[in-house]
């Protein structure tokens, strides 16, 4: 295996777990590795550090172990029995009831690069690194092998890879085939997951525990979903007995899909409509009290995907809040959220602060939200930490 030496004191995040060895760290390496080779990290006296896939970019190696042993086949099926166990425990899976749950996470199940998230027969693998990438078929096996009641791996990587390596990766069944429903189920609820077509894996299952909390808020309120592609949110406030639900996205690809969902949990419902409109034009078009709303639910994508779009993703923060301030009724509760890695959780909350200034309305903190347990936080990697949501009251 190719060495990695690193200079004097390099060593010094990695022996505490850190999973991630920065370029700026390495003295030389020994050999000529190329992008998602296993390689040996070693400090400046040559004892072992770690193992781990080297990268081309600020991060050159991603860790898979620090012990100093033999990554086969073996190796990788015990990290993804593991990660399953841990979702077992947790009571995720729970057939009739729950078939839907995030399987590995990346740094916070020690597979750095990896995301698998299940719905019912099918897991839907993501490779965000070419090491990654290189193990697909290998990680796949051992999906179906320890994973009961999983039947097919579906590969979805076109877009998550990193663009300039060399490899052209190709979405597709790396075992079994399309099932005819391509649906799944959270918390008894029925959703249509298309991970062919859909954003991300096809559904965003780090919302789960918030949609519950939601559905507790929701007896006998008027609700606005904004952002709500699945319409994940909407179908938890109807089953919390909701007066009105209205969704919104500006994409027409999320409103049929929302439609569907709601249809299929409740058939002919009227108190549900959904609204293909841009979300900032829609809350700047209100009108008056009684059109306006007592619940909102903001969840917009990620305003920042890199750091250096951090000042303008803040500004967008506030905008957003700001408008719900404005619009929601006395005594109405706001569900807001961010899923940007690089705005920090005090950031988001100076943002949706400083809105709440902006609109002069008396604001106050009932929840402070995060990712759920299948969404786990690898202690020694706290970047991992990414969604971030409160729940205001708003008088
Ligand atoms: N709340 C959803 C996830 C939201 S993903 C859930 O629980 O699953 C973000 C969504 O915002 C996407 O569907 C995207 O189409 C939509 N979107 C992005 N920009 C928008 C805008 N300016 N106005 C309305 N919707 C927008």
């Amino acid at each position: 295996m190719i060495s990695i030496l690193l200079k004097p004191k390099k060593e010094e995040s990695l022996l505490r777990f850190h999973p991630w060895l920065f370029s700026g760290a390495i003295q030389s390496i020994e050999g000529n590795p190329a992008e998602g080779d296993l390689v040996e990290i070693i400090d400046n006296k040559r004892k072992f550090v770690a193992i781990g896939h080297y990268q081309i970019g600020s991060i050159a190696v991603r860790v898979v172990s620090f012990d100093k042993i033999s990554i086969d086949d073996d190796f990788w099926t015990s990290k993804i029995q593991r990660a399953y166990a841990m979702r077992l425990s947790l009571g995720l899976v729970n057939p009739g009831k729950n078939d839907t749950y995030r399987l590995v996470h990346g740094e916070g199940d020690s597979l750095p690069g990896l995301i698998v998230d299940v719905y019912a027969e099918t897991a839907v693998m993501q490779a965000h690194s070419v090491g990654m990438h290189e193990t697909r078929n290998i990680l796949a096996a051992a999906i179906v092998k320890s994973v009961p009641g999983v039947k097919n791996v579906y590969y979805k990587s076109e877009t998550t890879l990193p663009f300039k390596a060399p490899i052209a990766p190709e979405d597709g069944y790396l075992i079994g085939e399309e099932t005819s429903t391509l649906s799944a189920l959270e918390n008894g609820l029925e959703f249509h997951v298309d991970w062919l077509r859909g954003q991300k894996t096809g559904f965003f299952i780090d919302q789960r525990e918030n949609r519950a909390l939601l559905e507790r808020y929701s007896a006998g309120k008027s609700v606005l979903n904004m952002f709500c592609y699945t319409g994940g949110f909407s179908v938890y406030a109807m089953r919390g007995g909701a007066k009105v639900v209205h969704s919104v996205d500006s994409s027409t690809k999320a409103i049929l899909l929302t439609d569907k969902n709601v249809e299929t949990n409740f058939p002919n419902d009227l108190r549900h409509k959904s609204i293909d409109v841009d979300a900032f034009k829609y809350l700047n078009n209100l009108g008056e009290l009684e059109q306006k709303y007592d619940l909102i639910v903001l969840d917009p994508p990620a305003f920042a995907k890199h750091r250096d779009a951090l000042r303008n993703a803040l500004k967008g923060y506030r905008r957003l809040n700001a408008k719900a301030f404005e619009q929601i009724k006395p005594g109405g509760i706001v569900f807001t959220f961010s899923c940007s890695q690089v705005v920090s959780k005090e950031q988001f909350r100076l943002a949706v602060f400083s809105a709440a200034a902006e609109s002069k309305r008396n604001v106050r903190i009932l929840h402070q939200l995060s990712q759920p347990d299948d969404h786990p936080i690898n202690i020694y990697h706290p970047e991992g930490e990414y969604l971030k949501g409160l729940v205001l009251w708003v008088e």
